[in-house]
This record gives C-alpha cells, sequence and structure tokens, in this order.
C-alpha cells in the first residue's frame, strides 16, 4: 500500500459519518455507492436540525427575526458557494433543485430562446442522461442538430476528434467533467479555450467533479457549471447553477411565480435581479443552509488533501482489481489518464452478471451498483449491457477496498465453480 499518512484522512473523518457505523446483512458496511449519492457528516445533520428547530422561517419577505435570521443563512450559503468554486460574483450561482434542473433550466432559457435550423450542440457519448435529454428537447423544437465526442482507445474524451467536430455552426458544447462511468477527468479547460474560438458557449456536468477535487470556475472559464448537493455532503433536494453574469442577465426566466419577481401586474410582471430571477417560490431553505454547512465541512478539509488521498484509495483499488483476472474496467488506467482519475471503478465479469455481483456483494454488507448509471448511451457504445460500480469517498479506507475484493473474488468463485 502506498498510503502517505499512516493516520489516513479516513481516519480523522469517520466518527462524523454515522450512518456508516452499522451492520448490513450481518456485516459491517462498506458504502462503496458515492457517485449516486454522498452520506452526509453530523455537521450538516445538526445545521439542518437547528435551523428546523430554531429559526425555520420563509426567506426574503419577512421582517421578523426569524425570517431575517432565515434569509441571512440562506444567503450566506450562496456566498460559500461562490467561494468554493471561486464565482466572480455572488449573482452568478443560482439555486436548484439538482443538477438536472439545472442543466434543463439552461436548456429552457437559453437553449429554447437561442437556436435555430442547423445550428449545432456537441455532447460527447459519456454524458449522464441529464445532460442528453434536456438537449434532445431543445434538438426537437428549435431544429439545432446534436454532434457527439466519442471515446479514445484509452477510454477517454476524445479531444481530437472534437476538435474535427466544432465549427462556425456550433453554438453550445455540454460535456461531463468526470465521468460517473468511466472515471475520467475531462480537459474542461482545453475544450473551453477551443470552443470560445468559435464562439461556442460551454456547459460543464461537474456533478462528480466538484465533490472530489478543488474547482474554480474563472479558471475553467466555463460559461455554466452545475452540480448537485446530495453528491458531496449535502442533503438531496438543493443543487446550483452556475453562470457568467453577462450570460444570466440575458436569459430569461424559466419559471414564473414569487420570489422572482419585482412588480407584478394582472397581465405582465417585471423580474427581480439576479440570482432571484431563477428562483421562482419559496426555494428549498433547509437544503441550502445545509449545503452551505456541507461546503464548510468539506473546505474544513480541504479539496486538495480530499483529492490527494482519494487519488491513493483509486491506485489501491486499481492494483486490486487488476489482481482479478475475470473483470474488465471501463475508463482509464490510473498512469494511461494524465489528469488524473476519479476514485470509481466500473467493470464488468466475464462469466457473471452485474446484477447479479452487487446483490451478492450486498449480502457480504458492500454497497455497489449496478446497471447503466443513467449513462445508456455510453453502454451502448461500449456494447455492454450494465456495469457493476464500487465508487468511493474520502471517508473510505483501504480496509473497505479489502473487504470489497475478498467479497468479489468469493462471488466470482461462487459462480465459476458452476461454469466449470
Ligand atoms: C448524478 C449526476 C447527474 C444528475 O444529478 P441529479 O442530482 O440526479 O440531478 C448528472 N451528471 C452526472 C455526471 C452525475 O453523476
Amino acid at each position: 500500500m502506498t498510503f502517505t499518512q499512516e493516520k489516513t484522512l479516513a481516519d480523522e473523518v469517520r466518527a462524523d459519518f454515522p450512518i456508516l457505523h452499522q451492520e448490513v446483512n450481518g456485516k459491517p458496511l462498506v458504502y462503496f455507492d458515492n457517485a449516486a449519492t454522498s452520506q452526509k457528516p453530523l455537521f450538516v445533520l445538526n445545521t439542518l436540525r437547528d435551523y428546523y428547530e430554531q429559526y425555520n422561517s420563509n426567506v426574503h419577505r419577512g421582517v421578523h427575526t426569524l425570517s431575517a435570521k432565515a434569509t441571512d443563512a440562506y444567503e450566506a450559503a450562496r456566498d460559500k458557494v461562490v467561494k468554493f468554486i471561486n464565482a466572480a460574483s455572488r449573482q452568478e450561482i443560482v439555486f436548484t433543485r439538482n443538477a438536472t434542473e439545472a442543466i434543463n433550466l439552461v436548456a429552457y432559457s437559453w437553449g429554447m430562446n437561442n437556436l435555430q435550423p442547423g445550428d449545432e450542440i456537441i455532447l460527447s457519448v459519456m454524458e449522464h442522461h441529464s445532460n442528453l435529454v434536456p438537449w434532445h428537447f431543445v434538438a426537437q423544437k428549435t431544429g439545432a442538430v446534436l454532434k457527439f465526442v466519442e471515446l479514445t482507445p484509452e477510454e477517454t474524451f476524445d479531444l481530437e476528434q472534437f476538435n474535427k467536430l466544432i465549427s462556425d455552426k456550433t453554438k453550445l458544447v455540454s460535456v461531463v467533467h468526470v465521468s460517473n462511468t468511466l472515471g475520467c477527468i475531462n480537459p474542461v479547460k482545453e475544450i473551453c479555450a477551443i470552443a470560445h474560438k468559435y464562439g461556442a458557449k460551454v456547459l460543464i456536468d461537474a456533478c462528480q467533479s466538484v465533490p472530489h477535487m478543488p474547482i474554480d470556475v474563472q479558471q475553467i472559464d466555463c460559461d455554466w457549471l452545475v452540480a448537485s448537493g446530495h453528491k458531496m455532503c449535502a442533503p438531496t433536494g438543493i443543487g446550483f447553477l452556475y453562470g457568467k453574469l453577462e450570460l444570466l442577465r440575458s436569459m430569461p426566466p424559466f419559471l414564473g411565480g414569487g420570489e422572482m419577481i419585482a412588480d407584478v401586474f394582472l397581465d405582465h410582471s417585471t423580474y427581480a435581479d439576479l440570482p432571484h430571477k431563477f428562483e421562482a417560490g419559496t426555494p428549498t431553505i433547509g437544503e441550502v443552509i445545509g449545503l452551505g454547512a456541507a461546503i464548510d465541512y468539506l473546505t474544513g478539509i480541504g479539496m486538495d488533501k480530499i483529492y490527494t488521498y482519494e487519488s491513493e484509495l483509486t491506485s489501491y483499488l486499481f492494483e486490486q482489481l487488476g489482481q482479478i483476472p475475470e473483470i474488465r474496467i471501463y475508463g482509464p488506467k490510473p498512469k494511461v489518464a494524465g489528469l488524473g482519475r476519479a476514485a470509481l471503478a466500473a467493470f464488468t465479469a466475464s462469466n457473471v452478471h452485474a446484477n447479479d455481483l452487487s446483490t451478492l456483494l450486498d449480502q457480504e454488507g458492500v454497497a455497489i451498483r449496478s446497471g447503466h448509471h443513467c449513462t445508456q448511451p455510453l453502454h451502448r457504445y461500449l456494447v455492454i449491457p450494465a456495469t457493476a460500480r464500487a465508487s468511493l469517498s474520502f471517508y473510505n479506507t483501504p480496509e473497505e477496498i479489502d473487504v470489497f475484493i475478498k467479497a468479489l473474488k468469493e462471488t466470482l468463485d461462487f459462480f465459476g465453480s458452476f461454469s466449470t
């Protein structure tokens, strides 16, 4: 093992996550489904509890004390997001229910209003359904054409092919930063630089990068970026959209109602300033405050430290999986990926279906996912029906990888003894 410290980051933080300390099917839980949703530390749970116990109140409307306190906490969470991803202004951060809603906001507000027949949208074959289906809607409605970046032989984003696909017809490039299936880290800064040369806008789906590495939207120079709170230690029901100020200013509202207006008349209305223009109705106040707490918690550890530790976990995971000949892992090997690789492995076993693998591992207390992980087109591209996926977080340990590998080997042996 090549862990740089005797006491790992996981050793320091595990006590913060009550849910990890339980048995599942009589075995200690090994939670390796972090790419689907992360667990929440006590600090976030207590922040939610404090909000509901002590100052639950609607925001932006009341002058009474509780409402002022809730509004302050809600807006303070926005400032935390701003700092966390280095946005230039608090007006650039819009709270949404999740990343999916944030992409739909851009698709409806910008896509439906700015694209014409023959305009091109470049996506990639590794996109999550959330970054495909909204663009299907836009293409169907506007006549825009969808183009797809494929994979290199190492199963990473093919930048060379992207360079050939892009042209003056390209109006939008919308790509994932870190693939939730391949684990590759895509060269988003280069993608933005290339796209901007052609005058195209770029949306980055950062669901799998924001929770695991430092992110700087000004350095990436993306036009929009989206993420979901529930994958970064925050509650479900909260995500955010980052957008460059002038661009967000130029976009019409997506949903209409309270909170997003300046003045309302019977037959028309004027809109509130950014970011409230895009936050119609009572927001998910507790969840936003919970997201702020999650950011405090992650920042307290340090995103660099999280990335370094998870990279060590990745190497160890690959080393161990590599010793099982029946296993085929998708996406780049940690060494091949010049940009690094996320701490997850989607794989198939030659003689066992992914669903059987995850069912049997669950009997050993090991939670992994099986299926298409909302990347059905990618699975079709790779000509596989499903993969099993182990996805790790900074609170996972090398010992848990050992438990997972042992259970996996036993499962494969069990099936092997039938087939021979
Ligand atoms: C999870 C995920 C999404 C969608 O997130 P929701 O929280 O379901 O909106 C989109 N893209 C990627 C890469 C994801 O991992």
